[in-house]
């Protein structure tokens, strides 16, 4: 599985002059089952293979190291349950990092100086964690699920008061029945609560989700705490026993609605902003004069977009356009990178919000755009 360290650790990567490899394979299965990254990963030797073998940092036998790598590790680590895989790994140089997760990714093979995180970033700020508590009376499970799957399950099960034999409707000992078992219902609710709330600190969902039935739901919600409640994103029914993988099915369709309410509302206000004049930028240029000023509260950027672009390598400044000089400090030096790339990588190193939009979304505001904090 992948977490936002992984791309922290990525990030913080020092450059040691060596290539990089980024390899993004999709390892979703078609309709025979078969997997076709192959065809992928043998275009891509090919293309070496015609390349002359000693351009620099690209000695064949390196690059034929790589893919023998990158062979190796599917073959033995690859587990075939996931459908998106991730290779670092260096040119001439040890360095061999592999990252596999549930969901695909678009095929690349990418050689630079650094790691190219944005597919990474992608996937990653896509998905949200979410724990989905499932009660009744006497059960509380809570599943924390990540990108799809569960990541990991907690159950409490609490033994209920006997139905004792000589309780008789409406009796003395009736009544007396029925206020402990309210009593009960309270106690086991209060430890339910307890337990979401551990999970909570523990696991750091980003949302809650309760099933159980309405009555439950509503009165275990007055057990929550405010600061938990606030993080539940869906409520309804469902039998505390059911199985994951029906639990996951019948909620997908109101997390994936969850999910794009959310861009839509960062969307909504970047646009509204926008009509302002009013602490926005749109367009890779002015997006990314923000993000080196470190003005950017929420990046919202089309999905798998790119654009090229220029570093200068006096003085670092990112151009989204194709400069000879340096317009801060008339360096001539100026060495391509995707700009794309840029804007992710200083959104995410300065924990900026993303969100990504599907194509022709933002066309209007050139595939990317931000909400400034000042
Ligand atoms: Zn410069």
């Amino acid at each position: 599985m992948i977490s936002k360290q992984d791309l922290e650790r990525l990030l913080e990567r020092p450059s040691n002059g060596k290539q990089i490899v980024s390899l993004f394979l999709d390892m979703s299965v078609n309709s025979n089952n078969k997997r076709t990254h192959n065809i992928f990963l043998n275009q891509r030797r090919a293309q070496f293979d015609e390349l002359d073998s000693d351009r620099q940092n690209h000695h064949r036998e390196a690059i034929g190291e790589v893919f023998a790598r990158v062979g190796d590790w599917l073959d033995d680590g690859f587990d075939e349950e996931n459908r998106g895989v991730v290779i670092y790994t260096e040119v001439g140089g040890p360095w061999f990092e592999a990252l596999q997760f549930p969901v695909p990714v678009r095929n690349q093979f990418v050689m630079s100086p650094r790691p190219v995180v944005g597919p990474l970033a992608q996937v990653l700020e896509s998905y949200d964690h979410h724990g989905v508590v499932l009660l009744d009376r006497e059960h509380v499970r809570i599943l924390s699920v990540y990108l799809g799957t569960l990541l990991d399950e907690f159950e409490v099960h609490k033994e209920p008061l006997p139905t004792s034999r000589d309780v008789q409707p409406g009796g003395f000992s009736q009544q007396r029945f029925q206020r402990r078992k309210r009593e009960e219902i309270r106690h086991f609710f209060k430890e339910f609560a307890d337990e979401v709330a551990g999970f909570v600190r523990r696991d750091r969902p980003d949302d809650l989700v309760i099933l159980g039935t309405e009555q439950n739901v509503a009165k275990f919600m007055e057990f929550l705490p405010e600061e938990i409640r606030k993080k539940v994103i869906h409520t309804g029914a469902m039998e505390v026993d059911e199985t994951t993988s029906e639990v996951l099915g019948k909620l997908r369709p109101h997390l994936d609605a969850h999910r794009e309410m959310e861009a839509q509302a960062a969307l909504q206000q970047l646009r509204e902003r926008l009509d302002q004049d009013y602490l926005a930028t749109a367009g890779y240029q002015s997006t990314l004069t923000a993000l080196q000023e470190g003005k950017v509260d929420t990046l919202v950027m089309e999905r798998d977009h790119t654009r090229d672009g220029v570093r200068c390598k006096s003085c670092g400044f990112v151009f989204a356009r194709m400069l000879k000089s340096c317009t801060f400090c008339d360096s001539q030096e100026m060495e391509d990178v995707n700009a794309s790339e840029e804007v992710v990588r200083m959104a995410e190193g300065q924990g900026a919000n993303i969100e990504f939009v599907g194509p022709g979304v933002i066309s209007d505001l050139r595939g990317v755009g931000s909400i400034l904090r000042f």
